[in-house]
């Protein structure tokens, strides 16, 4: 959790108008009001509040001399006999009533009788004027203070910049792990941070600014803070998108005050997070607050351009998608320097769960090495969720340590998302799942440098699976054959052809594999050239140059002609996928049945059991 000390303090803002208005204004306001407020209570303490009947009475008795009327009162002057016998006058007033004859009684008792509407200053007071200047004064107060939650809202050019202070920072390199080309990178930052003299003494310029490129939750924002904690200087972070607002010209007002407030803080880090957000490429795009992000990125150039690169300041900005960014942010005095902060290989993976094992008791026989080989593609922030889900079962089961099955356990529910165990399938439905899963696994087992299989289960999980086949590859891989490839999208088909095998018909539980089958070919197909009818052009862009769809699917570069060409390509490989996986499967019928009836018992097979029932019955035949 971060720590934030509260925006940090500056003189209140002047007014625009200079304070002698103000003053008079306020005083004006004040004056109005007491006035108001005297006539009011002088009119209740001054009348005598009596009942209609009494005031008719009155009339008729002959007493009362004066009458005003307006809408909805009837006040006047009575003139009755004390106990002494003299005249007393007294004023009253009451609620006036429905009564016609009123006036006309009123006329023949000669009362001097008027009429009053309200008049209009006064409702002008009541309507606009007190509560317009309770709303100002409200204002001035809270502007005022300058801190709380009021002047977060009246406050919209300040930047929202958090100040942490560096022991609240109290994050070190030796809490990241798994980026150690980062670190190397940053520590030369952190050096100069610690000793600018000896810098600037040789004329070295320091990098202004560093841009964290990687993939989300791989400890981008924490390596930035680490920089701040190591160095032991202040650390202002913002998010990119506290500087998109709806009101234009604010987003490029906090720029500015950020920058200025860490200028007087030198030296000092300015941390950026997910700058993407602001940084977009000018120009690309149509939506509504297209204008405001541009002047906030044009505030941004020109304050990186704006401070000496030995002034102290060094702007850190993190971002998962560096392709949109502005080029202009990229060239060189600005952020000139990209330190790529990657998904962890499998040490890396190792470290940070023994990281975030160190104050969770675990079992003397955990192997953490075998969950770091388990999880590639995990981030730091997967990992780390890892971990705590195993500590979260481990409570549950009222165990005093966390043992190995309870990390198994964890990494499936973060893989597959949780069991589930009250949905019920009925029998038929089943045996449909174990058919499909077990024919997942065997074209996997058949298919050459498929990843070996894990776990086959068909315990109900998460959102949609009914079941699944958990594949764990031996190492980490960075490159993949068209073989390879092409075996995965069989393996994909496999539960549908298993299933088309045995019951002759298919069902609906196959769609996430088509999806993610038709991925893969589209891909062979259009970026990795892997398809002879269409050669080596590269037809297809990522979406995010253009903003539609999921970040990683491909967006059509090429001609109609081509686009159909690909096509019928996808189509053909996933055909000949398909029959390739339902050949397999025919021709190992008896190995898929004997699976599918030791899966339908136990529910779940691990990659060794299964590993056996798959076995050739014939050894010499296995070496073939
Ligand atoms: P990013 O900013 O790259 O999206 P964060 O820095 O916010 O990721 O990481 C989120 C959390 O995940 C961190 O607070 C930390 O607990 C964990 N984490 C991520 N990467 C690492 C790492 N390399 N080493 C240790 N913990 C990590
Ligand atoms: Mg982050
Ligand atoms: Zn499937």
């Amino acid at each position: 959790m971060e720590r934030a000390t509260g925006p940090p303090r500056t003189p209140a803002p002047e007014g625009s108008s200079g304070p002698m208005p103000r003053v008079t204004l306020l005083w004006v306001g004040a004056a109005l009001l007491v006035l108001v407020l005297w006539q009011h209570v002088y009119n209740r303490v001054a009348f005598e509040p009596i009942a209609y009947s009494q005031f008719k009475s009155a009339l008729t008795a002959g007493e009362v001399t004066r009458v005003s009327v307006s809408e909805t009162l009837i006040e006047g002057e009575i003139v009755g006999k004390a106990a002494d016998g003299s005249a007393k006058l007294s004023l009253f007033r009451t609620s006036r009533i429905d009564d016609p004859k009123l006036t006309e009684q009123l006329l023949a008792a000669g009362v001097e009788a008027v009429g009053v509407h309200p008049s209009a200053l006064s409702q002008m007071l009541f309507a606009w004027v007190l509560p317009l200047a309770l709303l100002f004064g409200l204002w001035a107060y809270l502007s005022r203070r300058g801190t709380g939650p009021g002047a977060q809202a009246f406050s919209f050019g300040k930047s929202r910049a958090k100040l942490v202070a560096h022991r609240e920072t109290d994050v070190s390199f030796a809490q990241v792990e798994g980026c150690a080309e980062a670190k190397a990178e940053l520590v030369e930052i952190v050096d100069y941070l610690r000793h600018p003299a000896r810098y600037s003494a040789l004329g070295a310029k320091i990098p202004k600014g560093a841009l964290l490129v990687g993939p989300p939750g791989t400890g981008k924002t924490l390596l930035a803070r680490a920089v701040a904690g190591e160095a032991g200087v202040p650390f202002y972070s913002i998010s990119g998108s506290d500087f998109v607002e709806m009101f234009v010209g604010v987003g490029a007002a906090r720029v500015r005050d950020l920058f200025e407030q860490a200028k007087k803080q030198a030296p000092c880090i300015v941390f950026i997070d997910e700058i993407d957000a602001i940084g977009r490429q000018r120009g690309a795009h149509m939506g509504f607050s297209n204008d405001e992000r541009e002047q906030t990125l044009n505030q941004l150039l020109v304050e990186l351009d704006g401070f000496d690169a030995n002034a102290g300041v060094i702007v850190l900005a993190a971002t998962n998608r560096p392709e949109i960014l502005d080029r202009a942010l990229l060239r060189p005095g600005r952020f000139d320097r990209q330190v790529l902060v990657d998904l962890p290989d499998r040490e890396g993976r190792q470290a940070i769960l023994r990281l975030h094992a160190r104050n969770k008791p675990l079992a003397e026989q955990v192997d953490l090495g075998l969950i770091a080989r388990g999880t590639p593609g995990f981030s730091g922030a997967d990992l780390a969720n890892v971990a705590n889900e195993a500590a979260l079962l481990a409570a549950r089961d009222h165990a005093s340590v966390i043992s190995q099955h309870h990390l198994e356990a964890a990494l499936e529910k973060v893989v597959v998302g949780p069991e589930r165990k009250s949905r019920r399938l009925t029998e038929h439905d089943r045996r449909r799942v174990a058919y499909h899963e077990i024919g997942h696994a065997l074209v996997a087992a058949r298919s050459p440098g498929a990843d070996p299989i894990h776990k086959i289960s068909i315990v109900p999980r998460g959102r949609g699976a009914l079941g699944y086949t958990l594949q764990v590859p031996e190492s980490d891989r960075f490159l993949m054959t068209k073989a390879e490839i092409f075996g995965r999208i069989r393996t994909l088909l496999g539960g549908r052809a298993s299933e088309d095998l045995v019951f002759g018909e298919a069902s609906t539980g196959a769609q996430d594999d088509l999806q993610r089958a038709t991925a893969l070919a589209r891909q062979m197909v259009t970026v990795y050239g892997m398809s002879a009818a269409i050669g080596l052009p590269h037809c297809a862009q990522p979406a995010y140059a253009a903003s539609v769809g999921a970040p990683g699917s491909l967006v059509r570069d090429c001609s109609e002609a081509t686009a159909h060409l690909i096509d019928v390509e996808v189509r053909r490989m996933l055909d000949d996928a398909y029959r390739e996986a339902r050949e397999i499967l025919s021709r190992e019928r008896s190995k898929l049945e004997r699976a599918v009836r030791e899966l339908l018992q136990h529910e779940t097979l691990d990659g060794r059991r299964f590993a056996e029932l798959i076995q050739d019955d014939q050894p010499a035949r296995a070496a073939a």
